[in-house]
């Protein structure tokens, strides 16, 4: 039996008291940043045999050596990599600033690309790409590496050097990666936007980097409509002066302004483009990307990653995480327009010259079942997704995974949110149909990398948590003073630099030290998440501690209550928020969505209320509950809770900027209203 930081007895005898005597809550646990914990998950599932025998890693002990000696860890996986020049030191470390494999010499392109077409992985496929409409194109290393190397020649020509910065702005085609890898190769910064962005949030990125050249496409197609990207790119170069160039991929022969002298075709500058160019020795510590978040908390920061630590960090996480062997079909569904895409699409898999599966559009079109039918197609092995689309399927039911054979998949993962037991569970048997080990990866576009994973052949799976810290990485559990919380909750803070961590924030280095490397001291990492340690030394995220609620002194994380919300048949996705409440200091208020045939009435409310207070206490009680169709998300699916408590306490709301679907504020809003 689990206990979080302190007994149940005591927990419910501290309820009633706070329910009695309000003026004691204003002494609880107010500042120390620790965090009421409030859900117990007793589930564990062991690996199973069949996948520990063929697993990459089933030896325990490589976590103790690891933390040993991290630094010899992580130049163990450097070493498998091609370096022009080897490194002198594999760590300076001068708080908060970290230089990796000092003095190395290596290219990004040439360790995804040309080392494989010199093995037998010549003729292998490198890129499945699917479009939406079902056209299916597939390219091997070698095809690659003649793109790669062509369009890198294009670049050149068209004046981009090394240092410079390219602008990405592409739907989900191959011509996306080949155009990372060419400026790879000749040591141009990429910055992709995510092709769903308008055209201010792309003048914006532009303009902040400053970058030479766009890379663009007439469109993509998504829920079967064409999108027209080159028109909001359009629109962006009006305020971008520092763009000289424009390259547009010819994705679906939609008509587009072409301008004269500054926009050019791509299959047009490939025709002659000679094949060769040779890869640029790149510093390991010269800028590979700059890549901006995804906004859930505010603002987006275009965050720096180099280019020897990035990679080896990558490699050594798909490696292990993903436990990728040759033969594997490895699909994520993330857009290469977040760091998923850029280091678990692209960069992780090729460096290990693994078959990567691309989609191009939405995963309900034609029909709610897409994802299952190229998995079925394709015989996909490795499946890597995000919480909200899992929900998303919940949502839509069983019957839809049930009518594919999904049998060639032996590996499941996560990543994004913190992802509910009730959905881990759905996940497990419904897709991983009780065979497959689900890796839920904790990481940020900072970290570069997979931080907090089970390793599948070695980790006993609790369904919600992450588990433990990859080998190498000192993940601790802090309070406001910087106290380590053994069992319990607070905040997630890693304590050693790690090889791809960002290297700072794209014109803003105060904000580097700032938000990133001040809460505590400037050696530990605040990461901004909340999380909650076990007996076993698991951990359970618990979101942004931007989110925690402060009821009646407790502060108490918006997962715990949303899982509790989901574990009611009835309930497929739900984002509950605090608001002021003048004897609570905060109540909390739950906006949910039921699942397909369930009509929202007063009883449901009453029911859905009753059941938060079974599995969780009186304490987590909601106030209210909103039923909707939909929640405000990000572009890339996360809950967006700063824009519900803005409309739960009818303030103005914040930079929506990064909002996927601005409709649904305007609906929730109106639903609110009518509410109170
Ligand atoms: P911004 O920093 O601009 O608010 P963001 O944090 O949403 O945007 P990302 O870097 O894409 O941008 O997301 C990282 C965050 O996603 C993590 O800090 C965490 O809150 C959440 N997250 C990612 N993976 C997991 C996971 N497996 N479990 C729980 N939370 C996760
Ligand atoms: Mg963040």
């Amino acid at each position: 039996m689990l206990q979080w930081g302190r007994s149940s007895s005591l927990r419910r005898l501290e309820r009633t008291f706070i329910e009695k005597v309000p003026e004691w809550k204003e002494s609880k646990k107010k500042d120390t940043g620790e965090l009421t914990v409030l859900l117990e998950e007793e589930r564990t599932i062991p690996p199973k045999p069949h996948f520990t025998n063929k697993a990459n890693i089933k030896d325990e002990s490589i976590y103790e050596s690891a933390s040993k000696d991290p630094e010899k860890f992580w130049e163990n996986f450097a070493n498998q990599l091609y370096w022009f020049k080897k490194w002198n030191k594999v760590l300076e470390w001068n708080p908060p600033y970290a230089r990796w494999f000092v003095g190395g010499r290596l290219n990004i392109s040439y360790n995804c690309i040309d080392r494989h077409i010199h093995t037998g992985k010549r003729n292998k496929a490198a890129l499945i790409w699917e479009g939406e409409p079902g056209e299916e194109r597939c390219l091997t290393y070698w095809d690659l590496y003649r793109e790669v190397n062509k369009f890198t020649n294009v670049l050149y020509n068209l004046g981009v050097r090394k240092g410079d910065v390219v602008t990405i702005y592409m739907p989900m085609i191959p011509e996306l990666p080949i155009a990372m890898l060419a400026c790879t190769r000749l040591g141009a910064i990429h910055s992709v936007v995510f092709g769903g962005f308008s055209a201010e949030a792309l003048s914006d990125r532009i303009n902040d980097a400053e970058a030479k050249l766009l890379i663009t496409a007439d469109g993509g197609y998504r829920r079967g409509n064409f999108l027209t990207l080159k028109h909001i790119a359009d629109e962006a170069l009006q305020k971008t002066p520092t763009i000289k160039n424009v390259i547009v991929v010819r994705r679906g022969n939609f008509p587009v302004k072409m301008k004269e002298g500054r926009d050019h075709w791509y299959h047009e500058l490939m025709q002659d483009a000679p094949s060769y160019y040779r890869p640029e020795p790149m510093d390991s510590e010269d800028i590979l990307y700059i890549l901006y978040t995804s906004g859930t908390t505010g603002k987006p920061k275009g965050i720096i990653h180099t280019t020897g630590g990035y990679l080896t960090g990558v490699y050594a996480t798909t490696k292990w995480v993903f436990d990728l062997k040759d033969d594997d079909v490895y699909w994520c569904t993330a857009d290469i327009g977040w760091v998923t895409g850029h280091s678990y699409i692209v960069y992780g898999l090729l460096a290990l010259g693994a078959t990567v599966i691309m989609y191009e559009g939405a995963p309900d079109w034609p029909e709610r079942d897409r994802f299952w039918a190229i998995i079925e197609k394709y015989g996909v092995t490795i499946f890597y997704t995000a919480p909200t689309a899992i929900r998303a399927f919940m949502k839509w039911g069983e019957e839809l995974p049930k009518k594919h054979n999904l049998s060639s998949l032996r590996l499941l993962g996560t990543v994004g949110e913190p992802i509910n037991p009730e959905a881990w569970m759905w996940y497990y048997k419904n897709i991983g149909q009780e065979r497959c080990p689900i890796v839920d990866t904790w990481w940020q576009t900072e970290t570069g990398m997979i931080l907090i994973t089970p390793l599948p052949g070695l980790t006993t799976l609790k369904p919600g948590s992450a588990t433990k810290p990859f080998p190498g990485i000192i993940a601790d559990v802090l309070d406001e003073k910087g106290n380590s919380i053994s069992v319990g909750g607070g905040y997630l803070a890693i304590k050693k630099p790690w090889p791809a961590m960002l290297r700072g924030i794209y014109k803003d280095l105060d904000r580097y030290v700032k938000q990133y490397w001040s809460k505590w001291s400037k050696d530990i990492y605040f990461t901004g998440d909340g999380v909650k340690r076990d007996e076993d030394g698991y951990f359970w995220l618990l979101g942004r501690v931007d989110d925690v609620m402060n009821v009646a002194g407790h502060r108490i994380s918006t997962m715990e209550v949303e899982s509790a919300l989901i574990s009611h048949p009835i309930v497929a996705e739900s984002a509950v928020v605090g608001i002021f409440h003048e004897i609570k200091g905060q109540a909390i208020v739950a906006f949910v969505i039921l699942k397909e045939g369930n009509k929202p009435s007063l009883e449901k409310e009453e029911e859905l209320k009753e059941h938060v207070v079974k599995k969780i206490g009186k304490i987590a009680r909601p106030e209210k509950i909103i039923f909707t169709p939909e929640l405000p998300k990000t572009r890339s699916g996360k809950i967006m809770r700063r824009l519900l408590r803005d409309i739960a306490e009818s303030r103005v709301l914040g930079d929506v900027t990064t909002l996927a679907d601005p409709g649904i504020i305007e609906e929730l809003k109106k639903k609110y209203e009518g509410k109170e």
